[in-house]
Formats: C-alpha cells, sequence, structure tokens
C-alpha cells in the first residue's frame, strides 16, 4: 500500500536523481547532533570541542570512503556550493590572467550559470558535445585543449539520462594537453559508482549528500592538496579559510554515515535496481509501442531510466500520475518545465523531447512501487489515449 503525504496518498517515488529519503541510520545521527551535541564546533570550551572532533570523523570517515586524505575534504551547504567555490576560485585566481574554461554541453545548470556568469570576467567558455548516448565527444574536447584552458569542469554521471562518462580518459588526455585544473560534478555518481578519488586524478570534486540518502542542504567539495583557489566565502575562517560560517555540524556527521551507508552496500543495491529497472522497462513498453529508451543502459547508473513516451506531452502525464501518487520528472527537476538541454545535445527531436520522462530509483526503491507505478501508467495513458 502507498504511504500518506499529507492529503495524498504517494504510491511510488521514482525521483530519487532529484532527491532522496533520508536513511533511519542517519536521521539518528542527526537528531543527535541537533538536540544533544548542538555546540558550536568553533568554540573553544568542550560541548564546542565535542562538535569540532564529530566533523572531524567524519571527515575522516568521508576521505577514507573516497580513498583520499582527510585535509582534501571541505563541507559546504550543497553541490551547488561546492560548484561555485570550485569553479569561480579557480577563475578568480586567474583574473589578470583570463582564459578559457571547457565544459561539456550537458552539464547541469549549477555548472552552466556558474561558467555563464563569468564570462563577463573576459573568460571564453567552450561547450564539448556529446553523441547519442550522451557520451562526451573526446575528440572534440583534444581539439580545444592548448594553453588558454584554466579549466575544465565536467560531470561524472548525467543526471536526467544516467549516462557515466568517460571521465578517467577524459582526465588523462588534459593531463597530456594542458597545465589546466580539473573540477568534476559529481553530484549523481556518488552513492551509485564506487568513486576512488586517489585514483582519479583530478583537483576538485563536487557533490551533495540528500543524492545518496544524506541530509539536505549539506555538499562536499575535494580540493586535491596543493590546489589553490581564491575563496569569496570570507568570515570566520572555517574549514580552513576554504568556507567561512559554522558548519552544519548534524548535516556533516549525516553526510558520513549516509556515505558509509550507501558505500558498504553498493553492490547488492544494484542488483535490486537493476533487476526493478529492467522490470519497469519492459512493463512500460508493453503499455506503450511507441515508448522510445533514452537511458544507455550498457552505460548508465542502474537507478535511472530516461524513456520518450513519443506523441504525449510528459508534462500533462506528469501531472496525472501526480494526482494518482506516483512522482518523477520530465527532464531536469531543476530546470522546471522547459525543454532539455541534455536531450537536445544528444540530438532528439522536439517531439521526443516533449514526450520523456526520468524514472529514477534508490536502494530503498520497493518492488510494489514498480507495480503501483506500471498500473497507474496504465491508466494514465489509458485517460490521454481517450
Ligand atoms: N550537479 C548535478 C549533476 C545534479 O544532478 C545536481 C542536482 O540535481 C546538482 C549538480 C546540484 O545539486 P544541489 O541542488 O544539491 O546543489
Amino acid at each position: 500500500m502507498g504511504k500518506k503525504v499529507k492529503d495524498l496518498e504517494m504510491v511510488a517515488y521514482l525521483d530519487n536523481n532529484s532527491t532522496t529519503r533520508m536513511a533511519d541510520e542517519v536521521f539518528q545521527e542527526v537528531r543527535k547532533y541537533q538536540l544533544e551535541f548542538y555546540g558550536n564546533p568553533n568554540s573553544p570550551h568542550g560541548f564546542g570541542m565535542k562538535s569540532w572532533e564529530a566533523i572531524e570523523k567524519a571527515r575522516t570517515k568521508v576521505a577514507k570512503i573516497l580513498n583520499t586524505k582527510s585535509d582534501e575534504i571541505f563541507f559546504t551547504s550543497c553541490a551547488t556550493e561546492s560548484i561555485n567555490i570550485a569553479i569561480r576560485g579557480v577563475v578568480f585566481r586567474n583574473l589578470e590572467k583570463g582564459g578559457k574554461i571547457i565544459i561539456s554541453n550537458v552539464e547541469h545548470k549549477a555548472v552552466l550559470e556558474t561558467v555563464r556568469s563569468l564570462s563577463k570576467f573576459g573568460f571564453t567558455v567552450v561547450g564539448i558535445p556529446v553523441d547519442e548516448r550522451c557520451v562526451f565527444d573526446l575528440n572534440a574536447l583534444e581539439k580545444n585543449l592548448d594553453d588558454d584552458v584554466i579549466l575544465v569542469s565536467l560531470m561524472h554521471v548525467n543526471n536526467e539520462v544516467g549516462t557515466v562518462e568517460p571521465i578517467e580518459e577524459a582526465v588523462r588526455i588534459i593531463r597530456e594537453r594542458t597545465k589546466a585544473l580539473i573540477h568534476i560534478d559529481g553530484a549523481q555518481s556518488i552513492g551509485k559508482l564506487h568513486v576512488d578519488l586517489g585514483k582519479l586524478d583530478v583537483d576538485l570534486f563536487s557533490f551533495s549528500a540528500h543524492k545518496f540518502h544524506g541530509p539536505k542542504g549539506m555538499g562536499v567539495l575535494f580540493k586535491r592538496r596543493g590546489v589553490v583557489i581564491e575563496t569569496f566565502m570570507t568570515g570566520g575562517g572555517q574549514e580552513k579559510n576554504l568556507r567561512s560560517g559554522t558548519q552544519n555540524v548534524p548535516g556533516i556527521v549525516g553526510t558520513a554515515v549516509a556515505l558509509e551507508l550507501v558505500a558498504s552496500q553498493m553492490d547488492e543495491d544494484h542488483e535490486r535496481m537493476e533487476n526493478l529497472r529492467t522490470k519497469l522497462l519492459n512493463g512500460l513498453k508493453e503499455l506503450y509501442d511507441d515508448l522510445l529508451l533514452i537511458t544507455p543502459i550498457e552505460n548508465s547508473v542502474v537507478n535511472t531510466l530516461s524513456v520518450s513516451f513519443k506523441g504525449l506531452n510528459a508534462g500533462i502525464l506528469m501531472n496525472l500520475m501526480s494526482e494518482m501518487g506516483v512522482f518523477f520528472s520530465t527532464g531536469s527537476a531543476c530546470s522546471g518545465r522547459k525543454k532539455s538541454h541534455v536531450l537536445k545535445a544528444m540530438g532528439f527531436d522536439d517531439e521526443t523531447i516533449l514526450g520523456s520522462v526520468r524514472l529514477s530509483l534508490s536502494r530503498y526503491t520497493a518492488e510494489d512501487e514498480i507495480d503501483n507505478a506500471l498500473d497507474r501508467f496504465n491508466r494514465a495513458l489509458n485517460l490521454l489515449r481517450n
């Protein structure tokens, strides 16, 4: 049966790339640091020290899971903030020199809008195209690399279609050709892939905790030792002067617990989610003859399924389904109802884009949610046909 969400019944939550339910284990820890150990981690007394110790323990835990050093982990308020600190930090360091920034054409708005806002300072922004699977064109990347490039910022996993990008290969090419710094937007890869920052030769890496059952309002920035960037969050000098402001202790502790949880159970979770995604896809194919698969299944994270109900308006379908308690996105939740720039970059026509939906699962997605979703899709499609 479904869960009551205020006055609406939720029978399936399929919008986990947008945000996830907090894990119970995370909630317990968050609660403890909200209600019991609420001291300011920057206060020099014992109660403050308790919070400070909790932060440092969490930092060590996060660093260990990502195979890096704890002094390379910085806590922020969301992936968007980490991305801003990273990109603006590199750009402001090069204000006098100017130069070129390379991104891909399918980045999240957190990256797109940040680099766009920086072009007024005289920086050139180059977007790398993708193929029909949403995979970066590495030849185009290579061709654009020269001594002018100060920063390359690429996403690890695409939020709309789930494509896993060839980051290792991209990093190798960038390192061979330039001295540019490399930033990776890992908002959709952490918790979904085993990420090893010790091996991945990047300078900066951003993500947020609410994408993997951690608290909302929590981001992490990895900044490799020796990488110097300008800071704009000035104040009390917290997070080694990179991000001033009293730290969110419950959020930080919760982030570490969430990361530990998803990392330790990733393989079993993947198998379950992969089976559920297959069931969902097969069910949808039976319900709609013209269903078009967008996600490149073999080259994607297992929780994400993007499909197009060609000939239909996905916005109307989403609203109908929402009334029946099934929640998902059309395109990226962050970009609202606008036409997806990602699907456009992949070469899809307007009709395909108009009919596209993103269904995203999590470790907590139950089989009966998939059954419920298929049942409601059947009802909604019948309504739309009539
Ligand atoms: N980058 C990607 C790829 C995302 O999917 C998102 C969120 O959807 C973000 C960045 C921004 O994350 P947040 O809203 O947690 O700052």
